[in-house]
């Protein structure tokens, strides 16, 4: 098992997060929402990997699942496995849980108000974390996060600590949940759509500087959204995911310059690069099938204009290319299915 470092990640080439063929499902009032169905990805040490999906694709579960965030009796796992640094997330009790969350992973969600106690001032909530999960007085955790506002380019750390969450912009919450994000050098970030809640400059701001940190560090990210264009200016690689299955992986900018999924084109297609001067931008007509009552074959079959009668019989599997390289779950790329 790779072992920590509290002030720099140990070099190691085994994946930091590994999903390996995960299922699972809430049990509903005479149904069953079957969320996660056969997920696999890893995320590399210093990696930054984007899943994108729309509501209902399972990423945010995935996400949250991974630090075990889900209410515990929610939720049945039916398969597969779930390992950060070497760890069974699935079968850790609560009391390694608390020391992978913060310490050897970290989360940022989308609204800081949420995760930021509102009655409590910036620095009280700072100080707290560093020393829950660091041997630091009282004085050294207030000089630690100073410095840590300082590393994310706010000019004045002292006013903000001395603010409330309230007091602050929403660009500038981001800053401190990034800052308190990295404040235990985390191996892995998970950042689900760390910035759907910011206006599009401050949301590139915010991404960028997420972006510089990580890779100063050598921290991994797992970036969730909805949003392709994210994914092409900030992912090394990408997952694509469709009613809790992955059905394209790759190289983002393979997959950006040559999706092989019909899903994957129509996420594409609505970014306003794909369109040219004075034609709307495309979306994909329908809506994600029901979890409880999933559709039999391709699962995206009623919004998928290549449909043929296979789509309907068999489920395609997410299968490789010749090269060896990308990964689709589609029977137009039949080669890859027959493989
Ligand atoms: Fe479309 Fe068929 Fe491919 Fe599904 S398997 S995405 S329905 S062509």
């Amino acid at each position: 098992m790779p072992t920590h470092s509290a002030s720099i990640p140990a070099p190691s080439l085994a994946p930091v997060l590994t999903i390996d063929d995960l299922s699972i499902e809430f049990p509903a009032y005479r149904s069953t929402v079957k969320a996660l169905n056969g997920v696999s990805l890893h995320v590399n040490p210093g990696e930054i990997v984007g899943v994108i999906g729309e509501s209902g694709s399972g990423k945010s579960v995935t996400a949250m699942l991974s630090l075990r965030l889900l209410p515990e009796r929610s939720y049945r796992v039916t398969a597969g496995s779930l390992n950060i640094l070497g760890r069974d997330m699935l079968a850790a009790q609560e009391k390694e849980l608390l020391k992978v969350r913060g310490r050897d992973v970290a989360m940022i969600f989308q609204e800081p108000m949420t995760a930021l106690n509102p009655t409590r001032r910036i620095g009280r909530q700072m100080t707290d974390v560093i020393i829950h999960h660091q041997r630091l007085s009282k004085d050294q955790a207030r000089s630690k996060a100073i410095a840590l506002l300082r590393d994310m380019h706010i000019a004045d750390p002292e006013q903000v600590l001395e603010s409330f969450p309230f007091e602050l912009s929403g660009g500038m919450r981001q800053r401190v949940m990034i800052a308190l994000a990295f404040s235990c050098d985390p191996q892995l970030l998970i950042a689900d759509e760390p910035t759907t809640a910011l206006d599009v400059t401050v949301q590139r701001q915010v991404l960028l500087l997420l972006r510089e940190k990580a890779r100063e560090r050598g921290t991994a990210i797992l970036l969730i959204t909805h949003d392709m264009a994210l994914v092409s200016q900030f992912c090394d690689r990408v997952y694509v995911m469709y009613t809790g299955a992955v059905v394209e992986q790759g190289d983002t900018a393979q997959v950006m310059a040559d999706p092989r999924h019909p899903y994957t084109k129509g996420l594409l297609s609505g970014l306003p690069e794909q369109v040219r001067p004075g034609e709307a931008l495309m979306t994909i007509p329908g809506q994600v099938p029901n979890l409880s009552a999933l559709p039999d074959g391709c699962t995206f079959r009623d919004r998928c204009a290549f449909a043929m009668p296979k789509c309907l019989e068999r489920p395609p599997l997410l299968a490789i290319d010749a090269a060896g390289v990308r990964k689709s779950a589609c029977w137009l790329n039949a080669a890859e299915q027959a493989s």
